[in-house]
């Protein structure tokens, strides 16, 4: 096969062809293996995408050319903040380098253990915390579709990697928008399972009652396939949960009986216009398809932004405690004593995001002022997911835009905070609920992709593939010109 061809295959397409022997699977890993690479080494003189690629085809795991595992040889791109056994893991952080975990996390042992050789690690916001991937203490990642912007984040060098086809799938983390703001802003299929439906075991946490693992992909197969091999009850998380069912490949052409709401608070101010415009070409498709459009209320989803930067920060502070120079990664060398080597180190590995983020949640759990923020704020988040409860009596599904905005310039946000924090409006309800959500691209707006967000109740991953899959099929968009 050609190497354009081979590059064009998702990553079902693959694995048909290598079952089929009509594609060897070393082959597609050498292709995306001197991609990958050359990114990297071309740094920020390139997408900025990988902060560590294989040297080759990894002896265990894949890529065997006869074997029957289920994904075999489709390589994986992995992001930064998922421990993998000898693998520099650093979550984007200074802090973390040089850090090689002694284990690797359960989702990606899986991926592995389903046929996928390990590609590279991804570029990421340090600690997962962004919008933007400008937080990367590796330097911010591009986007493939307009260089002079970001891919979104914080997995946004997942996401520029599969746009740009350096790699045919990616895995990323959501905790409050972190796979489907960056999938929106690159064109591609990014979904955030419910919570517990895949492990947390082996990810670096950020806010642990948020972080999910998910698939950012080229389409809405590829979505359903990696996520079929990654969900499961895991004995090292206590949190995890078995799917009730298997993930099954969506095959939907129509809509019909499908109830979608729209909710008012999500899909109005504060939305680009060409991002609505987009939002609504593909509700007309929905109604084309046969769905039953209607309005639906979510009354206290506009206070879930106020509420997520209580809870995420309050989170934060304390799984981030444990870098300390003692355990992990970077040490401060000069210190004259044992606090001063914790101070010293915190205070050279840290970004000024993380450590916004620190302050802002040692203060909001700091006594006499836990019940006013994080007490209030864990009311808010029941509210949220109440309201949830409520909508899914009414609606099978519910959608909105993806990101308020299409993808911004570098650079023009990293001043404002604020800002930064609204890319995340439509995303951060969901999370708060822990139901899934799922992003596809449905269209343009000034030449850069706009995302659809689609979001159910929870373990109706089934479901959200399903309707994802007849409106990707109507849309019918081209990532062609995102690829490098
Ligand atoms: N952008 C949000 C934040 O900065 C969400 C990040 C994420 O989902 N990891 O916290």
């Amino acid at each position: 096969m050609s190497a354009t061809g081979l590059l064009e295959l998702t990553a079902c397409q693959a694995v048909r062809e290598i079952a089929a022997g009509s594609l060897s699977a070393s082959e597609l890993f050498a292709a995306y293996r001197t991609r990958a690479e050359a990114d990297r080494a071309a740094g920020e003189g390139g997408l900025n995408c990988f902060t560590w690629v294989a040297e080759g085809a990894p002896r265990d795991g894949a890529p065997r050319e006869d074997s029957p595992a289920p994904v075999a040889g489709v390589p994986l791109a992995v992001k930064d903040l998922f421990c993998t056994e000898g693998v520099p893991s650093q979550s984007g952080s200074r802090i973390l380098e040089g850090y090689l975990p002694p284990y690797t996390a359960t989702v990606v042992a899986r991926l592995q253990a389903a046929g996928a050789p390990l590609l590279g690690k991804t570029n990421q916001d340090e600690f997962a915390m962004g919008s933007s991937t400008e937080n990367s203490a590796f330097g911010p990642v591009l986007n493939p579709w307009d260089r002079e912007r970001v891919p979104g984040g914080s997995s946004g060098g997942s996401a520029a990697a599969v746009a740009a086809g350096l790699a045919p799938w990616a895995l990323g983390t959501d905790t409050g928008g972190s796979i489907r703001q960056p999938a929106a802003l690159c064109g591609i299929v990014g979904l955030k399972p419910t919570y517990g439906a895949a492990s947390r075991y082996g990810m670096i946490a950020f806010a642990s009652s948020l972080d999910q693992a998910g698939p950012l992909t080229r389409d809405v197969s590829d979505a359903a396939l990696m996520l079929r091999h990654m969900v499961g009850r895991d004995p090292c998380d206590a949190t995890s949960l078995a799917f009730p069912e298997e993930i099954a490949r969506p095959g939907a052409e129509r809509l019909d009986g499908v109830r979608l709401g729209v909710p008012e608070e999500l899909t109005g101010e504060g939305i680009e216009a060409g991002v609505l415009e987009a939002f609504e070409a593909a509700l007309a498709r929905a109604g084309d398809l046969g769905a039953d459009v209607q309005p639906v209320r979510l009354p206290h989803a506009r206070h879930a932004l106020s509420a997520y930067y209580v809870l995420a920060p309050a989170e934060a502070s304390s799984n981030l405690a444990r870098f300390d120079g003692v355990r992990y990664g970077s040490r401060a060398s000069d210190a004259d004593d044992l606090l001063d080597m914790y101070t010293r180190t915190r205070h050279d590995g840290f970004g000024a995001e993380v450590k916004r983020r620190i302050m802002l949640g040692t203060y909001a759990l700091s006594s006499g002022y836990y019940d006013a923020y994080y007490g209030r704020a864990q009311r808010v988040r029941t509210k949220i997911a109440e309201d949830f409860s409520a909508a899914f009596g009414q609606v099978d599904l519910i959608v909105t835009p993806t990101s308020p905005s299409v993808a911004f310039k570098l650079g023009e946000k990293t001043g404002d905070p604020l800002a930064m924090y609204l890319n995340d409006y439509c995303t951060v309800p969901m999370s708060l609920a822990g139901i899934p959500a799922i992003s596809i691209p449905c269209g343009l707006s000034r030449a850069l992709p706009v995302g659809l967000q689609i979001a159910g109740p929870a373990f109706s991953e089934n479901r959200l593939l399903d309707a994802a899959y007849a409106l990707e099929q109507a849309i019918g968009f081209d990532a062609g010109a995102a690829r490098v």
